[in-house]
């Protein structure tokens, strides 16, 4: 679309009444008041904008994740920034935040201006870089916080994430440091001796196959000691894809006491069981591992009452050679950015857990709030930059990541029908995406 004006007609805004948006530029120049929309007339005049019929669909902020894995530098055959940013538009995000675990890491100022430049030049969603807490994510010396804070990425997310910072005294270490320029600390909880090895989660189903099990407590433990940690120093802490109910009472409690923890859950901890694990097939190894159905439901509750902030994808993109082998040997990770707002709409729309106006929260308002990133997040009123997604909740269709903009394919959705497309994405006026593909 090459004109300037857009007029979204008849958007239902946050799942409410239908009302018309109008971009100019990259601003939204106008919204149909909601009043005069729920008398049901007074549209916005068209003019010469381009206009989007939008009769039955929700408009949204633009998705923003906190937990996105580019890959590039290093491995660009699994994604690139542009492969990976086009993947993200498809599924309505604006805004993604890239974690540090490239090669070479991302644990000083260059390389993080680095893969901000890559954003801003793919032009399909702002690139927002995770600095590594540790050099090398080897935990045993902290990186250059500072001068990633202070680098043209204006760098606010810590995280070593693929790796837990274990030892407690380089974890106080980070946590004082951010302080100094409003940062956080997002923690990947995995206590690594009693991890080692592990294959799925520990339970019935990994006794049953006879695979190494990833107890609970390995992650319930660190989350316990790191929100003791964040309270002590005066921090904000960020605990990164919690998995079980253990976990979400801990945070729940930690919330409780006033402290400044804040929480995701990745749209595959809120479908899947380890009970897909019984077919080997290595699509499903994934880290954290797959709990059970319980944990399952206490997720769904903690993300509908609050307790877990947002939904982060923690989009892990492997090439087929690193998934298609035996379930042990396989790479830990699945792409998740193009099928989030589904397995969301399955997971909690649908089954009135969470309205519309709770999925802009937990989807683009908190995590751009975490993030602090200026410009994503926003209401849709006049006056804000046009960071939008259009979605079509009606829509029923069966997962082929044939299709997919990413450049991996390892997704366990395969062949399931999930409701929901996303239409449209518009970063600051443009279109992203128009009918549901890339422009
Ligand atoms: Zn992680």
């Amino acid at each position: 679309m090459s004109t300037t004006k857009i007029l979204i007609r008849g958007a239902k805004i946050l799942g409410g009444e239908p009302q018309d948006v109008l971009i100019d530029g990259e601003t939204i120049a106008a919204v149909t008041p909601s009043d005069i929309a729920l008398a049901g007339g007074g549209g916005l005049e068209a003019g010469d904008a381009a206009v989007v019929e939008a009769g039955g669909k929700i408009l949204l902020p633009g998705l923003v994740d906190l937990h996105t894995h580019l890959r590039e530098p290093g491995r660009e055959d699994s994604e690139t920034v542009l492969t990976g940013t086009r993947a993200a538009a498809v599924g309505g995000y604006t805004a993604v935040h890239a974690m540090a675990n490239t090669f070479p890491v991302a644990d000083t100022a260059g390389v993080v201006e680095q893969v901000w430049r890559l954003g801003r030049e793919s032009g399909y969603c702002d690139v927002q870089p995770v600095g590594a807490v540790t050099v090398g994510l080897e935990g045993k010396q902290l990186a250059e916080l500072g001068a990633m804070a202070d680098s043209a990425a204006g760098v606010r997310v810590f995280s070593d994430d693929g790796k837990c910072v274990d030892d407690a005294v380089i974890m106080r270490r980070a946590l004082e440091y951010v302080k100094a320029f409003d940062g956080v600390v997002a923690q990947h909880a995995q206590e690594p001796r009693l991890t080692e090895g592990a294959q799925m989660n520990e339970g019935v189903v990994s006794g049953e196959l006879g695979l190494r099990g990833w107890p609970a407590v390995a992650e319930e433990s660190i989350i316990a000691r790191d929100v003791l940690l964040a309270a002590h120093v005066g921090s904000r802490v960020h605990i990164c894809h919690l998995s079980t109910a253990g976990s979400v009472e801990i945070v729940r409690w930690a919330k409780s006491k006033g402290w400044d923890v804040t929480a995701e859950v990745t749209p595959h901890h809120l479908l899947l069981t380890d009970e897909l694990v019984r077919s080997y097939d290595p699509v499903y190894k994934v880290n954290p591992p797959l709990r059970t159905e319980a944990d399952v439901m206490a997720l769904r509750e903690a993300l509908a009452d609050g307790t877990i902030d947002c939904v982060a994808t923690d989009h892990a993109p492997h090439p087929h050679e690193d998934k298609d082998c035996e379930w042990a040997a396989a790479a830990m990770g699945m792409v998740g950015l193009e099928t989030a707002l589904s397995v969301v709409q399955h997971t909690m729309v649908d089954t009135g857990l969470l309205d519309w106006a709770g999925v802009a929260d937990r989807m683009s308002w908190r995590p751009a709030a975490i993030g602090r990133l200026a410009g994503h997040g926003r209401p849709v009123s006049a006056g804000e930059p046009a960071n939008l997604t259009l979605v079509d909740p009606a829509y029923r269709g069966v997962v082929n990541p044939a299709g997919f903009a990413s450049r991996s394919r390892n997704t366990p959705y395969v062949g399931i029908e999930l409701p929901g497309q996303v239409i449209a994405t518009f970063l600051r006026g443009k279109a992203t995406v128009m009918d549901g593909k890339l422009t």
